[in-house]
């Protein structure tokens, strides 16, 4: 069981994990790739503090401090957070984690889902290859998504299934069926699938953690960076604008510093 488990990666996730790890807590950081990260796409930082560097260079300065801190660092998306009572599941593929609290560092979080993407989870439409891929053996697929991670999945599931469509491209998506899918319009054409993967870098909060509050900004903190969940916290751009990579590292901290007072008073 880990004190804090983090969700991000970029900026916020960072501060919040160094923070954490100078309190002298065990933290894990679930995070995609660096390339997914707000930061590694800017041109050049002119407005943090110290720092004058472009985007790419600031990222992996960011990830050289998250290896040294020592923190664990998990490679994946983290498909669901579970209120265990007391303690936190976080499911990541097929592994699954407990931590005393959880910080969200998500970015900027996308929530519209697909038409029937919501009312289909779990009954053919999947997040996880890795997870859900032998369920479909020798059935047809498609597969939603144009990041590393999709085209690493695609390739799985060319193997075990009998035909894979990937839709790299964005485009109108709508899935539908019975009592389970049967069919991807992509573009306004049908295509009969027994399945649909998405593969995004992010998952919809509401998906993500059942009860999570959202306001207009994103997901719902007061000034301690406390969500509606007692014993998650959220920081960065997944709390709303400015979307500032100043704002980002300040929430973070904030954010470590009250899931350290979180964990103390559980612990009274
Ligand atoms: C092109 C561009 C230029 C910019 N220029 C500037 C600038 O000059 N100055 C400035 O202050 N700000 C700038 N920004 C904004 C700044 O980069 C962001 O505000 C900041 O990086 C946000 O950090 P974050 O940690 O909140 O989110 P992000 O950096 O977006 O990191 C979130 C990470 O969480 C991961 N994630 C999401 N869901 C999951 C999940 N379920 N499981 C695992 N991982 C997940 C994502 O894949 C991503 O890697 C710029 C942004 C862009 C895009």
């Amino acid at each position: 069981m880990f004190d804090i488990l983090i969700i991000g990666g970029g900026i916020a996730a960072v501060s919040a994990a160094l923070t954490a790890r100078n309190r002298g807590k065990s933290v894990a950081v679930v995070s995609g790739s660096m390339e997914s990260q707000s930061l590694y796409k800017a041109e050049k930082i002119t407005n943090y503090p110290g720092v004058e560097l472009d985007g790419k260079a600031f990222s992996e300065l960011l990830q050289k401090q998250l290896e040294g801190c020592g923190a664990e660092l998990i490679r994946g998306r983290a498909l669901s957070v579970m209120n265990l009572g007391g303690s936190f599941g976080v499911a990541v593929g097929n592994d699954f984690y407990e931590a005393r609290s959880v910080i969200l560092a998500l970015g900027i979080t996308r929530e519209a889902l697909y038409p029937g993407e919501g009312e289909f989870l779990g009954r053919g439409v999947s997040y996880c290859a890795t997870c859900d891929g032998m369920l479909y053996k020798g059935k047809k697929v498609a597969l939603i998504g144009n990041s590393k991670e999709a085209y690493e999945d695609a390739a799985f599931l060319r193997e075990i299934c009998s035909e894979v469509l990937h839709f790299a491209e964005p485009m109108r998506f709508a899935i539908s069926g019975g009592m389970k899918v049967d069919t991807l319009t992509a573009g306004g054409v049908d295509y009969k699938v027994d399945a649909v993967f998405i593969i995004k870098d992010s998952i919809s909060v509401s998906k993500l953690a059942e009860g999570l509050e959202r306001d207009k900004n994103g997901i719902a903190v007061d000034r301690s960076m406390a969500t509606s969940i007692p014993g998650i916290f959220a920081a960065g751009d997944c709390t709303g604008k400015p979307y500032q990579l100043a704002k980002a590292a300040g929430e973070g901290n904030i954010a470590a510093l009250s899931a350290c007072e979180y964990i103390q008073k559980k612990g009274e």
